[in-house]
């Protein structure tokens, strides 16, 4: 379990020393294809910055959080993802994979399988939407 910047994964993707499918990035945040797609189209959006998980987020990180969030509008319009067919959502900790932040983006859910949509179920105890994270980022300062 990666715990320092220089053994996370998505850190070494973000400043290409390790290699992935980048299909956007800007100065806050990098968007790139999942590994093991749950649907046909499965992204994950990064912050640039190394924060571990969503309960780590404070106050201070409220800006970059909401680049997160916008970039999924861009991701869908990029990507041609039906918005209504779309689901995104943080992992809870300790229900990590990767200890860095990322939010999940995948379409169309119709095509998820059980086992998926059980790992992505939203608003579990271990996957989380975005509205939930802002109110407990907000709460937590
Ligand atoms: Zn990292
Ligand atoms: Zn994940």
């Amino acid at each position: 379990m990666a715990t320092r910047v220089d053994d996370c994964i998505f850190c070494k993707i973000i400043s290409n020393k390790a290699p992935s499918e980048k299909i956007y990035e800007d100065e806050y945040v990098t968007c790139i294809k999942d590994i093991n797609p749950a649907s046909t189209h499965h992204y994950l959006i990064l912050p640039n910055k190394h924060i571990r998980n969503a309960k780590e987020l404070r106050q201070q990180d409220a800006e970059i959080y909401e680049k997160i969030c916008s970039t999924v509008n861009v991701v869908m319009q990029k990507q041609g993802l039906d918005p209504e067919a779309t689901l995104t959502g943080f992992h809870w900790p300790p229900f990590n994979t990767v200890h860095h932040l990322h939010l999940h983006v995948i379409s169309p859910i119709c095509n998820m399988t059980f086992m998926n949509s059980l790992m992505f179920k939203p608003d579990s105890y271990w996957f989380v939407s975005i509205n939930y994270v802002r109110n407990y980022l907000q709460s937590h300062s």
